[in-house]
């Protein structure tokens, strides 16, 4: 496995590397979700190469950027164990120079939800994966569907700017006890983590009702709130059942809809969701 910091030394490397090529860009502080995504990849491509930067524009100036998890050394003999090719890890000033000034602004499915409560959120990871697809040149990128709008914009960016791949959608990997997994759990408290499968057992409950018929939106909402509202340590920032390819709240359900949170637990802001199809 190789590993690169500069543009110089990952263009050389990309230009050796068998096709076709797969990417998984991520922040770092690795977890089983990110590895089922490289897992994925290995499958599907001659070539892996796993990307790990965390991208200060997608932070806004309240958000944890500085406080974000970091351990090069440990993702790097994760992703040696699960076959990945190429690892670029560029420093910031490698992605964003004196002088940046370019950016990539996915207009409607960056609006609502994660877009509303996160000004620039999604202007930051759109940015940041178009240089990504620009420098890594893949014939397919991993995304998981942990971050279901963020899914959504980059699917919408690749066929609005025409960028030659297919984007790979991989499930939720979650903790045995529903919990899904992110780097950011990593904030929780013991008594925190313990509370933090509320969001899992919310949606499942909005599933179990759907399931049962119920297609009225603002009651499948309620029900979510209400199994939220049983926990103390948990403060909802919304709770949405969504069109799931425009992203607009529906008044009735009719498949496929998107059932998504926010969450916060303690210091950690928490997202999650479960398709209803
Ligand atoms: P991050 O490092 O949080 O930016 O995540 C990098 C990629 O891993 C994104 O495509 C995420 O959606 C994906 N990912 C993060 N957590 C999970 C999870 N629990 N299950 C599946 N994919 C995930």
């Amino acid at each position: 496995m190789q590993v690169v910091t500069t543009i110089a030394a990952l263009r050389a490397a990309r230009a050796a590397m068998p096709e076709p090529v797969g990417v998984v860009p991520t922040m770092g502080f690795l977890h089983e979700g990110h590895l089922a995504l490289v897992r994925r990849a290995r499958q599907e491509n001659a070539s892996v190469i796993v990307t790990i930067f965390v991208n200060p524009t997608q932070f806004g100036p309240t958000e944890d950027f500085a406080a974000y998890p970091r351990d090069l050394a440990r993702d790097l003999a994760l992703l040696e164990q699960v076959g990945a090719d190429l690892v670029f890890a560029p420093e910031v000033a490698e992605i964003y120079p004196p002088g940046f000034q370019t950016y990539v602004t996915v207009e409607q499915v960056a609006q609502p939800l994660e877009g509303a409560r996160r000004p620039g959120h999604f202007r930051g990871v759109a940015t940041v994966v178009a240089k990504l697809f620009n420098l890594t040149q893949p014939q397919r990128a991993y995304f998981g569907q942990k971050d279901a709008q963020q899914v959504r914009v980059i699917q919408q960016m690749t066929a609005d700017l025409n960028f030659p791949l297919e984007i790979v959608v991989c499930p939720t990997v979650r903790e045995p006890d529903g919990l899904a997994m992110s780097s950011r759990n990593t904030y929780l408290t013991p008594e925190q983590r313990q509370a933090a499968p509320v969001l899992y057992r919310s949606l499942q409950a909005v599933e179990a009702a759907y399931r049962s018929g119920e297609r009225d939106a603002g009651r499948l909402r309620q029900i979510a709130l209400d199994v939220l509202a049983a926990e103390p340590l948990a403060q909802v920032e919304y709770v949405s059942v969504a069109d799931a390819a425009t992203l607009q709240e529906l008044e009735q359900v009719m498949a496929p809809a998107l059932v998504s949170m926010a969450v916060r637990i303690g210091r950690a802001r928490l997202i999650d969701n479960i398709l209803l199809t």
